[in-house]
Formats: C-alpha cells, structure tokens, sequence
C-alpha cells in the first residue's frame, strides 16, 4: 500500500475500489439525510463531516435530503434549524431535497409491485403481523392475505389512500419471503396509514412509506453512488438492495449502501428521542442549552465549527461500535481557541484587595497584550487603580512553599501591573476574608523596563479594577451527566445520572473592555478557562458561558 492509499479511511477506500473497477468519477455522489424530528448533535456532525467531506475530496455533489416519512414527528423548525447548523459548520450542499418530493414516485411505483405480484395488502392486526414474522432461528409463516388477487389489492390499496380505512387497520406489504434469513426481508411493510397534516405536504396523503422503501428509491432517483449510513442499517441492506433491483433500469446508476460506527460521546446521550425529553421535561432550558451536545448548544457554549470538524476527523470512522472520550472534543476546541481567542482578565469569585501605599484618587491606563499566540492580536487598555479584585481561592494567610500566590508578607505580580505584596488582612465573625491589604512596587510595572519591572516573583494574579470593573453573569457548566454511557446502564432510566450541578450562575466582574463583547464572542479569561457571550445579554447585563475550563476539573477529580 502506498502511503497515500493509508490514511484513506475504508469509505474511501470503498469508493477508490469502486473508481478502479470503473465508476466514472463524475457520477460521485453523495447525501446527508436528517429525520427533521429534532436538532443536529455532534454524532450527526461525524455524518456530516464524513459526506460533505467526500464531496470535497472528489469534487462531488452532496445533496441534503430531510428524510420526511413520519409527519407525527417532523416539524418546519427542526428543518430550518438543520440548514442553519449545516451552513454554520461550513459545509454548502448541491441539491435541497425531501423524501416527500417522491411520494408519487413512490406510490407509482407501489401500484407497479402490486400489479406484478409483489406486493399486497395486509388487514391484520399488528402483533398478528409480528407472531408470523417468526425468529432469527425459526421461519415465518405466511399472512392469510398474501395471496389476495391483484384486482383486490389495487382496490384495497386505492381505498387506503383514500382515507378509507382507520390508521393501523391496513398495510402494504412487498411479497419477498417469509423465509428469509433475514427477518427484514419477511415480507417488510412498505405503507402505513397515519392520518397526520405534513409539514410540506400537508393532507394530501394519508399512506406513508416506510423509511427502507423510502431510503434506497430516494438514493435511486437522486442518482447517489454511496449512500452511507450508521451501522444498525447493514441489517437492512438486502432490503435496500431489493427495493432498488425492482425499479433499476441499468442504463443508470444503482446506488450502493455502506455503513460505518456510530459516534457515541461520552457522559451524553445522543439519540434524538432523549434530547427531546430532557427538553421537553425541561430540564435543560432547551435543544441550545449550553450543555447539550446538539451542533446548537454546542456553538452557544462557545465551540468552533473548526473545533467540531477537527474533532470529527481527529475522532476519525470506523466499522465497530465505540466510545469517543469527551475529552477529545474538549481538547478541540481548547487547542482552537488558545490560537484564536483574546485574553482577558475577570473575576469569578472575588475578594477585595487594597494597594494602601497607591494613591487614593489616581487611575492609570495600562497596555496588555490581547493573545501572545497570536502576534497580530494587538494590545488593549486595562485600567488600574488602588482597589482591585482578586480571586479568593489566590490568597491565603498562610500556605506552604509550593502556594505561589499571594500569601502574608509574600509577593505576586498583578499580570500587565506592578508587584504587590500582601500585609495584612480583615476577616468577618466566620473567619472568611473581606480585604486584603496590599503595598506596592511602583517601579515594578510590566513592560516598563526597569529593573524591578525585571524582578522574579514566582505567581502572577489575574485582578479586575473595581472602579472600572462590570458586573456580568458567568454559567459554569459541568456534564450533564455523571455516568460515563448514562444510557447504556442495565434497568436503569438514563435521566437517573443526570447531574444536579451542571450549572452553577456566578456574579463575576469582568475589565471594562468586555462591554461592547456581542452575542457568541470567545474569550479566554486569563488563568480561569475559554468563554463566550451569551445570546442572553443585554444593553445592561452582560452573561458569558464558560466553554471549557483551562485545567480539567473532571480529570483532577480523579473521575
Ligand atoms: P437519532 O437516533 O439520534 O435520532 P437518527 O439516525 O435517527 O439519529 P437521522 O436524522 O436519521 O438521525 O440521521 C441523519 C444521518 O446522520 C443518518 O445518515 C444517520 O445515520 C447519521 N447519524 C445519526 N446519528 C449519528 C451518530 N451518532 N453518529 C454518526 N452518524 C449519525
Ligand atoms: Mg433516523
């Protein structure tokens, strides 16, 4: 193998075969088929990443196609809300399609099995169905009505569509054999009645085909060459292959289904049915909470759709079900960020500071560097003066060697100011600290190039001045669960590991430079994590959400 053809992944390889057997490479073509029943997550991303990103290997069309079957489910919002989390991670499609686009196609073609005998119309009751369907070790048995005339069926099937019959009474089936081996090819259910208004077709029909009779006729009459798709469908691929065989012509392409692994993350859920409960039951507020791992709430966490595409490759596809480790896509998004974000100084947790030997009414303007990744970055003003705050968890009476913040009689440096030096301090009747006092080396100013600018002291403190400082909400988020697969635990609901404190709301103070910050810009506050502003502020209150914390708090946690 050469090295090229190694880091192929095995679609690729898949497709590299299927060229070198003779596949003209213009007949390439690809989808990304969402159910519009609920938000994209970060599993659909790997879809996503994975089919938009062949496209732009071979320079071939993706198509994006709502898979449309089931109007009790979908809705005009989940669409919408899919465009938008596909264009916003980057990618731009060729053709906007639905699966209801072929609904007559598809019952065309339904009247055609049924004049040749394949297909039939099926009045039992629904676990009758079931108890013929047999095992995967003992056949099935026949349905009495499989052998109804064509004459009959048309008519049955006619009056199906016409709202004759009651939702659950009659079903379409393809006539393969009950016998099969695989109990998908048992004589599948191609058509059901559900008497549901459709978010595009509205009441024109109330028969409507089921997801395999749809899937493989859409990619047929779409023309794509590989339609992949997650593993619990490989099942289904003798199916697919024989819905499409029917209707084939050979003059045209006959798409090909092939599957790779799920994405699972953990310490999230990820099927579509749960997100909506822990939305619907609100307990996150909701599909954009912060704390979902939908592409939306991720984005309002503060995540890059670079950090997501990375992570999706990084992540990588596979044939065999796995875990990825959240960590992954956390360190993602902080590799991202520490390239890109501005730094900032605020306080989550504060605690006052007084400079006794500053000036009582002098105020300085200092320069501080916006982000020393990044040498285009600039420099920005930050005010000083003689109260300051600081975070609590920086200061202690007394604390051996290996504390290098600030501590009685010891020095710190204040980042872009001047060497402080702790003296002593005020506490209340619990003994908590209310004020430190504090003297100062006025020649000790960062960057001022003096010698006591030059001087070592070991810690340097992030600090706000209170003068200057704004008042803003910060939501600290942790995972939402505390189980590493919450839904994969035996007789156990997953909500039982959800964690009740995934969010803690702290009233910090951030530097002034922060209030023209606007809807979703990223931030790293020096020495505390990676933020972002919150769709929630407003002309007077400002609300950042933490996207990840610089350390890991989990990790440390031994978790
Ligand atoms: P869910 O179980 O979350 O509801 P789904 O498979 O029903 O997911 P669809 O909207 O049908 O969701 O999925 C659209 C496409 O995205 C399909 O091709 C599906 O295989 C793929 N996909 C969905 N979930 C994942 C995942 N966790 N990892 C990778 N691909 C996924
Ligand atoms: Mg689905």
């Amino acid at each position: 193998m050469s090295e090229e053809k190694k880091s192929l992944n095995f679609i690729e390889q898949i497709i590299e075969e299927d060229l070198a057997n003779g596949l003209p490479k213009e007949k390439l073509r690809f989808r990304f088929p969402p159910e519009p029943n609920g938000y994209l997550h970060i599993g659909h991303a790997a879809s996503i990443c994975l089919n938009f990103g062949l496209g732009l290997t071979y320079n071939a069309p993706v198509n994006l196609r709502f898979d449309d079957t089931n109007p009790a489910k979908e809705e005009q919002e989940y669409v919408d809300a899919i465009k938008h989390d596909i264009q916003w991670l980057g990618f731009k499609w060729d053709k906007e399609l639905y699966s209801s686009d072929y609904f007559q196609q598809l019952f065309d073609w339904a009247i055609e099995f049924i004049k040749e005998g394949k297909a039939y119309v099926d009045n039992q009751s629904s676990e009758e169905m079931a108890k013929q369907k047999g095992t995967p070790t003992e056949h099935g048995t026949d349905s009495p009505n499989r052998n109804r005339s064509i004459e009959e069926n048309l008519d049955l099937f006619m009056k199906m569509k016409s709202g004759e019959f009651n939702e659950g009474s009659h079903v379409l089936r393809a006539k393969i054999d009950m016998k099969h081996v695989n109990m998908h090819m048992r004589d599948p259910i191609m058509y059901r009645i559900l008497k549901k208004h459709h978010h595009r077709t509205g009441d024109d029909w109330c028969i409507y085909p089921m997801y395999d009779w749809t899937h493989g006729e859409s990619d047929y009459i779409e023309q794509i060459s590989h339609s992949i798709c997650t593993l619990e469908f490989k099942s289904h691929r003798d199916l697919y292959d024989w819905y499409v065989d029917q209707v084939y012509d050979t003059n045209l392409l006959r798409p090909k289904q092939r599957e790779f692994a799920r994405r699972n993350l953990s310490y999230t859920v990820m099927s579509k049915r749960k997100l909506l409960q822990l939305v619907e039951e609100k307990i996150v507020t909701g599909w954009d909470d912060p704390r979902m791992p939908t592409i939306s709430g991720l984005r309002r966490r503060g995540y890059t759709a670079n950090s997501i595409r990375t992570f999706s490759e990084t992540a990588g596809i596979s044939k065999r079900d796995n875990v990825t480790d959240v960590a992954l896509l956390e360190h993602c998004i902080k590799d991202d960020l520490n390239k890109t974000a501005p730094r900032v100084m605020a306080v989550l947790d504060p605690v006052k500071v007084i400079i006794t030997n500053y000036p009582e009414d002098k105020e300085e303007i200092l320069t501080a560097e916006n982000n020393q990744e990044d040498e285009n970055a600039g420099f920005r003003e930050v005010p000083f003066s003689k109260e300051i705050y600081i975070e609590k968890e920086d200061f202690r009476e007394e604390a051996n060697k290996k504390f290098f913040r600030l501590k009685l009689g010891k020095e710190v440096r204040l980042k872009n100011a001047y060497i402080i030096k702790a003296e002593s301090c005020i506490k209340d009747e619990n003994g908590e600290v209310t004020e430190i006092h504090c003297t100062y080396d006025e020649d000790s100013l960062s960057g001022s190039g003096s010698e006591a600018s030059k001087r070592r002291v070991k810690g340097t403190l992030h600090w706000v001045s209170i003068k200057h400082a704004r008042k803003a909400e910060v939501r600290v988020y942790d995972r939402l669960f505390t189980h590493e697969a919450p839904d994969s635990q035996k007789d156990k609901d997953f909500k039982e590991f959800i964690n009740p404190d995934s969010l803690n709301v702290i009233e910090a103070f951030v530097e002034p430079s922060l209030k023209t910050a606007k809807n979703l810009d990223r931030f790293q506050f020096q020495r505390l994590g990676y933020f972002c502003v919150d769709k929630d502020t407003t002309a007077n209150k400002l609300v950042f959400n933490r996207t990840v914390p610089l350390r890991d708090s989990w990790a440390k946690m031994g978790q």
